[in-house]
């Protein structure tokens, strides 16, 4: 940090300020010297006070911030005590408030905040801030104070500190220096303020003393400081262009997605109101995305993820997540990506990002070794870290890299996530709802395919989704017709628009125009929704009525051993009923989740699993196809092909079976012939069998 001279005057007009407004806050902190070290200062107290030092801390903050401290060792609680204060100024006004793409070159210098995303931070690292320097020539030790990131050398060996005077070389001592923790942090313009697509903006944030190793990426955080710039370098030149960076003096968090969100004491009346609507689930659909046709059972879906269910602390230390997960797997062109999108953008805190990472962190996040940490390591966050409070939409998620696989679950679940690389430890929360689209491996899906052959996802972390939709895009003269009407429409509602505002020659009224506009038209405009859910996920925690809880629970055990050969729910589902019963209760603001909570949240589930679920040999629901990709009856069948083949090597002279031989018996069990290859095919793919010559098999294990 650049040090000015000190100016009498100010620091004695600092000295008043504390004396008179912080005395009992500068005690406080005494008492846990060293510990703590930092005086916190609220922007407003010193306005009140003395609008001069706050004049000052804007425009010319280094020296300001200079002054503040030395004046803070004389405020007579410190001096007695020998006390090194830092000040840290909070609670900066709106005005001096930037976005980080609109931080210009008259900006440095200035006392600033910046509100962002926290993505990358490096190690901690000691920095030097006194140099103890030897001389070559005489052995004095002179001490130099170190201000700027380039290395300070005496350029004598000073006769006021004991030295000889003559120009000399010099040898650092360090354990004679003094040095003091420090961090860099890159933090980026929340996704929020940013216009579809933008790529977001950055800036890197130094962080010195007890600043260092509170903040992770993936915090929301203000931080406010001082910008200044960092000249550029290539090779050992240096450049006239500038980076900018900001010395920061304090960061405040900001914990709360939904707290962002104001609800005034007038919205709140219209929410109390709209939530006794008996047609509320319909229209709360209908004001998710209206420009994409039908998928009625999706949008419904996707209202209550954005409500979500209860997170619970259990008193054995363990989370249950709340968040509800989706996934839409399905043919091309079928409006996944645009559904993703327009999520994207209602809900807050959310992150798009697709699977075809563009960053080293990917999905997750990741120890990385860049420009940024300046042969450091650094950890950088991925989308679900961004994500965290929020909703990751991930689109082409089954493109995603090989290290996202294996800690996706890990995210997904726990909802959090750990690295542990190069000196870096460090676990970074996830708490989000994911909703994530694939497009099928073979261009279209085929629902007589299990789903893991199709999208090229693990079956494990498939089945890590509370809900998976699959879309279809059949022709249906019907569905066509609407669909078409639906787009057709949309279209000249905006070019009517377009027409009106953009064309001096309109004959287009306003009128037609609205006409065609009302089938697009949300019932509920963004602004109010996201409004409705912050209220409720802020106010409404609701408890499971026993009729529910009866409801669901035998729908579960009904279902489960409804035929003796189908294994149709695992308790994931069962954990997914509660959550989506929960939305479904908090969407009525509700304290109680109701029969008809239970109710809708068995219907959603049904229809997803009558899509993906079925088994379609015995038209039965079978979750094993999601989440082993085969289905109950393909396994039990493929056991006792198994028990054949055992049975025709045992019996054959060669200890091969043959695979005529296979068929013929199988046969006589009633399993056709097609399936039976089918099977003897799985089983050498997966190696419990293999083919020592043409047509011959064997066990593995023998
Ligand atoms: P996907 O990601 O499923 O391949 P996209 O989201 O890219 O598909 O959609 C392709 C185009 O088709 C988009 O412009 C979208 O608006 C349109 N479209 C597809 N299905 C619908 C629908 N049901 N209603 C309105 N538009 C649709
Ligand atoms: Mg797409």
């Amino acid at each position: 940090m650049v040090r000015l001279l000190k100016d009498e005057s100010l620091a004695a007009s600092w000295q008043r300020f504390f004396e008179e407004n912080y005395k009992p806050g500068i005690e406080t902190v005494a008492i846990e010297y060293p510990e703590k070290r930092s005086l916190y200062v609220d922007y407003w107290d010193i306005d009140r006070a003395d609008p001069k030092l706050t004049e000052m801390l804007i425009n010319q903050p280094y020296k300001a911030v200079f002054n503040a401290e030395e004046a803070l060792k004389n405020v007579d609680v410190a001096a007695e005590n020998k006390l090194k204060l830092h000040f840290r100024v909070v609670n900066i006004p709106d005005t001096n408030k930037i976005i980080i793409r609109k931080i210009r070159a008259n900006h440095l210098g200035t006392f600033v905040a910046v509100e962002g995303l926290v993505k990358k931070r490096t190690e901690v690292r000691p920095k030097l801030q006194v140099g103890a320097f030897q001389c070559h020539k005489c052995g004095a030790v002179i001490r130099i104070e170190q201000e700027e990131d380039i290395l300070k050398e005496p350029s004598e060996c000073y006769e006021d500190q004991g030295g000889c005077g003559r120009v000399s070389s010099f040898k650092l001592l360090t354990n004679l220096s003094e040095f003091i923790d420090s961090q860099k942090i890159e933090i980026q313009e929340n996704p929020e303020g940013l216009r579809g697509g933008a790529q977001p903006e950055r800036i890197s944030v130094y962080l010195e003393d007890d600043l260092v190793g509170e903040i992770s990426p993936g915090d929301r955080i203000v931080a406010n400081g001082m910008l200044r710039s960092m000249q550029r370098r290539r090779g050992q030149f240096r450049l006239t262009s500038f980076d900018k960076a900001m010395d920061a003096v304090s960061i405040e968090s900001q914990e709360m997605a939904f707290e962002e969100v104001e609800v005034s004491e007038e919205d709140e009346k219209e929410i109390l109101k709209m939530s006794k609507d008996p047609d509320i689930y319909t229209k709360m659909r209908e004001s998710i995305a209206p420009t994409i046709y039908g998928m009625d059972v999706e949008k419904e879906a996707l209202i209550l993820q954005l409500f979500g269910g209860l997170a619970k602390e259990m008193p054995d230390g363990t989370r249950i997540r709340g968040d509800i997960h989706t996934l839409f797997v399905g043919d091309p062109g079928t409006a996944k990506s645009q559904m993703l999108a327009y999520m994207s953008k209602l809900a807050p805190r959310s992150i798009y990002a697709s699977g075809k990472a563009s960053t080293a962190a990917g999905l997750t996040a990741a120890a990385v070794r860049d420009d940024f940490g300046e042969g450091q390591w650094t950890l950088e966050a991925g989308a679900l870290v961004l994500a965290d409070m929020g909703v990751a939409c991930i689109d082409e998620i089954d493109k995603m890299d090989e290290k996202d696989r294996s800690s996706l679950h890990q995210a997904m679940e726990q909802q959090e996530i750990s690295i542990a690389k190069a000196g870096i430890n460090a676990t970074l929360k996830t708490r989000c709802a994911v909703l994530a689209a694939a497009n099928p491996k073979l261009g279209r899906f085929d629902e007589f395919l299990p789903m893991h052959e199709q999208i090229n996802m693990p079956p494990a972390l498939i089945s890590r989704f509370d809900l998976i939709f699959s879309i279809l895009d059949k022709p249906n003269r019907a569905r066509d017709t609407d669909l078409a009407t639906h787009i057709l429409r949309t279209h000249k509602a905006g070019e009517i628009s377009e027409n009106i505002i953009k064309s001096k020659m309109s004959k287009r009224t306003k009128k037609e125009r609205d006409k065609l506009m009302e089938i697009v038209m949300p019932t509920f405009d963004p602004e109010f929704l996201r409004k409705y859910i912050a209220y409720a996920k802020r106010n409404i925690y609701p408890v499971m009525t026993d009729e529910a809880l009866e409801l669901i629970k035998s729908y579960y055990v009904d279902f489960r051993n409804s035929s003796e050969d189908t294994v149709t729910f695992t308790p994931r589902q069962l954990e997914a009923f509660v959550r989506l019963a929960e939305a479904s209760a908090k969407l009525r603001l509700s304290q109680e989740v109701t029969v008809e909570d239970a109710k809708r949240s068995i219907g959603i589930i049904e229809q997803y699993l009558t899509r993906v679920g079925m088994d379609r040999e015995t038209d039965k629901f079978d979750i094993d196809i999601i989440t082993t990709g085969i289905s109950h009856t393909q396994q039990s069948r493929m056991r006792s092909i198994i028990d054949i083949i055992q049975k025709l090597c045992d019996a054959s002279e060669d200890g091969n079976a043959d695979r005529n031989d296979i068929i013929r018996e199988a046969e006589i069990d009633g399993v056709e012939s097609g399936k039976v290859e089918d099977a003897v095919d799985r089983l050498r793919r997966n190696g419990q069998i293999y083919e020592p010559s043409h047509g011959k098999y064997r066990l593995s294990n023998m």
